[in-house]
Parts: structure tokens; sequence; C-alpha cells
């Protein structure tokens, strides 16, 4: 029998009262290992424009890639899964994509990176379906189709991996308990080869969710075995229903790789600005510092959020600095105009900061009196005189580098510091690995 590529991508299946599309895929991928197809790749876990207020879970969509000689049935079997497991009642907007085929055509590509940094119409995703005649489905407004196009078409030049741990029926909805002490210790045996499991200036245990939704704990890294070995790690009196790996854009930073054209900024985007500070920051009630930057002629307001953590080095810019922020541009209101909401702050060029002083004398490491308006100065101990002001310089507080927000900022885009000069390109499946797994419980 003829053997199929089959690119299978969904997005949009859950709403914020349970369900989780890495869940729809743990279960699509038990359903086609009992169909026994091939698996070529691990599932992946795209996110996307994380500046987009309506996507508020993270904004991220599952592709699978199989090889298969019955892709009729396995089409049928998806596309129920899928509809029992979408949660349309409660705000779900499901889409499901099947691509056949080994080479993904670059409009998908090209889609899938716009709709990193953008605002995608929902109209374009089915227009562009329609053209390559591909097998498509979706409920609700139909902003899953987004997402399922975008995970099948998106090109990795950076990835890496997740372990998804689930939670047996039972359990959902209840309170999640695992050891606080094992997860700090995961992280420290594990490092650098995971990420943000735990925040030990907050001491808080990050890997955890806090919802009803069936994910007990996911492990961010940079490769399946140090993943396995951490989730082995993790101390708990609940035994999960099983996990799966991803490979994931999440901590590659990826929404904040283009720059944006300051002339042509539109809301929701997502990108990096340079430019010169043309209005000193100043911070406002709520604890938020704004500041305006000027690019190409064109001034931009940029908001650091309390939240972040780095306000105050915000607070250090001064007219003159060159820095280049990343980040999302907030919609203008009857109250606000337009605004980058900043999520890095990188400083290029820091502009000399000067004062007119008294002079000091070497003598007695003094600084001289002034003698009256016009006199001069003197030191009042040796009687030494100059008689002019000296200008001298004010150290910066701020350093020529990249500032990230605190750990309990990011987003699942974001790019750790740990991983500033990394890129995971590594291609690292292989399928007799367990990869995926449900416990015998
Ligand atoms: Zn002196």
């Amino acid at each position: 029998m003829r053997e199929t590529i089959l690119n299978i991508g969904f997005d949009d299946t859950d709403s914020p009262k349970g369900m989780c599309t890495t869940y729809l895929a743990y279960k699509i991928v038990d359903l086609l290992k009992d169909e026994k197809v091939e698996f070529l790749d691990f599932p992946r876990l795209v996110r996307f424009n994380p500046n987009i207020p309506w996507k508020t879970r993270g904004n991220g969509a599952v592709g699978i890639k199989i090889k298969t000689n019955n892709p009729k049935i396995i089409k049928q079997k998806i596309f129920k899964i899928l509809k029992r497991y979408s949660d349309t009642k409660n705000g779900a907007n499901p889409g499901l994509v099947f691509y056949e085929g080994e080479v993904i055509p670059e409009s998908f590509s090209k889609f899938s990176k716009m709709a990193l940094w953008k605002l995608i119409k929902r109209g374009s995703a089915k227009k562009l379906l329609q053209k390559h005649n591909i097998d498509f489905y979706y409920q609700g407004n139909g902003q899953g189709l987004i997402g399922a196009l975008g995970a099948i078409g998106y090109s990795f030049d950076d990835h890496t991996m997740e372990l998804l741990s689930y939670r047996q029926k039972s359990k959902f909805g209840t309170k999640r308990s695992l050891s606080e002490s094992s997860v700090k210790e995961m992280q420290e045996k594990t490092f650098p080869f995971t990420f943000n499991s735990y925040d030990n200036k907050k001491n808080h245990v990050m890997i955890a969710p806090r919802g009803p939704d069936p994910v007990f704990y996911g492990i961010r890294g940079e490769d399946p075995d140090t993943l396995i070995d951490a989730s082995k790690m993790i101390k708990s009196n609940e035994k999960p229903q099983g996990y799966m790996l991803f490979k994931s854009n999440q901590g590659t930073g990826a929404h904040l790789d283009n720059e944006l054209d300051v002339n042509d900024l539109r809301p929701y985007d997502s990108g990096t600005i340079t430019g010169i500070i043309s209005r000193n920051p100043v911070m406002n009630l709520g604890g938020h510092v704004m500041f305006s930057l000027k690019s190409n002629n064109k001034e931009i307001t940029c908001a650091i959020y309390k939240p972040t953590g780095i306000t105050n080095h915000g607070m250090n810019l001064i007219i003159g600095d060159l820095i280049k922020v990343g980040g999302g541009i907030r919609k203008a209101s009857k109250n606000y105009s337009r605004v980058l909401n900043v999520e890095f702050l990188e400083i290029i060029e820091l502009k000399r900061l000067e004062k007119k002083s008294n002079p000091r004398c070497n003598d007695c490491n003094k600084q001289m009196k002034s003698k009256g308006k016009s006199q001069g100065f003197e030191c009042i101990r040796c009687g030494k005189k100059e008689k002019n002001k000296v200008i001298i310089e004010i150290p910066r507080k701020l350093e020529k580098k990249k500032y990230l927000p605190i750990l309990s900022a990011h987003r699942h885009l974001t790019r750790p510091a740990q991983r500033q000069r990394i890129q995971n390109k590594k291609s690292q499946f292989k399928d007799s690995r367990p990869w995926f797994f449900v416990f015998n419980n």
C-alpha cells in the first residue's frame, strides 16, 4: 500500500475552564500508536504572538508528523477526537488542518512566521488552505485555523523541548502537590539543560500550572534525555497518567527576532525597535515606567511594567542613550496612545552624564568652598585656590548589556538568560526512545 506523509495541525481547542491543546495531542498520539503509524518527529508545540490579547492561554498550537498507509481513516479518527475534546461550550474555536506531503510549502512557513509577530486575519488562513486544496475543519470563529496551519508551517531556527506530564482524570481540577525541594534540586542538577523550573528569588515552583487543566507539570529544556531524567527527580504523591515530549519554540525569543518598521506599527505587533531616548523616563503611580524613543525620526512611547522587575533600570535611562527594546505594540485607547510594552531592554550606547562641581583639593582630598560669586574657590584646610568649577562625569548605573524581565514575567517565548547565546538545531528524534509514555496505574 502507498505510504502517505501526513502533517496534522490543530489549535484553540482549550478554554479558560479546562482542557488543553497539548493534552488533546497526547490523546491523539495515544490513538495513533494503536493505529501503528510511523512517527517522523516529536509532536511540535508552537507558540505564536503572545501580544494578541484574546489568546490569553499562551497562544500555542500543536503539529504532528506521521507516515501512514491509511490517511483517510486516520483523519476521520483525529477529527472525531478533536470534536470530542474541544471545549467549544466554553469559548474554544478549534481548527484542524491535514497536509499530505514531505515538503512543507514555503507559503506555510511564511504564514507561520507572520503569526509569530503579527495579528493575522482569520480569513487569510482559510484562503491559503483553499488555495492549496487542503483538508481542514474548524468550529466557532475559525481562530484555530491560524495556529493549526502555523504549527505545520513553522520552521525552527532554534528549538527547545518540553516534557508535559498529565494527570489522571480523577485528579482534574484538584490541587497539585509537588515536592518543592525536589523541583529545586532537579533544576540545580540539570542546569543549563533545563530552564525556568524554579524561581529562586520568589521561591516559587514554575513547572506546575494552577488551573483546572490536565497538565500536571511541564519541564522545559534542551534535549529529551535530560527531560526524562529530570521528570524522574520530581517527587509527588500523585501518580500522573503519562507524559509526552514536545519540540517547541518556547524559550527561543522568536517573536522578537524582527526589527519593527516604526512607520508602519500595527496594534499587537511584536518585535524590536532601536532608537535614542528622546524623553526621560517617568514612573507613574502604579510603578510603571514610561519614556520615549526616537527611531527613524519617529517618536515612540515605551512602557516598562512593574511586574517585569526592570523598571529601576528603565529609570536610569537618559536622553541620548542608544537602546534596543523588544516588546509588543499595545492598541491605542481613549486614555492612552499607542505604546510599546517592553519585554527586554538592551543598552547599546550610554550617553556621558556630567555635572559642574566645585574643584577638589588633591592635597587634602577635600572639596573646595566657593568664596562667593565669581570669587573662585578655596580649600578650607590648606588655603589652596582655584578659579573655576570643574566638569565631572557621573557614573551611569546601567551597563551595555541586555536587561531581561524577572522569571515571573517571562512569557512562553521569552529567551531566558541561560539561552541567550544558544541555538539548538540538533534533530534528536528517535522513535525507539520513550518520548510518549502512559503509566500503568
Ligand atoms: Zn587643601
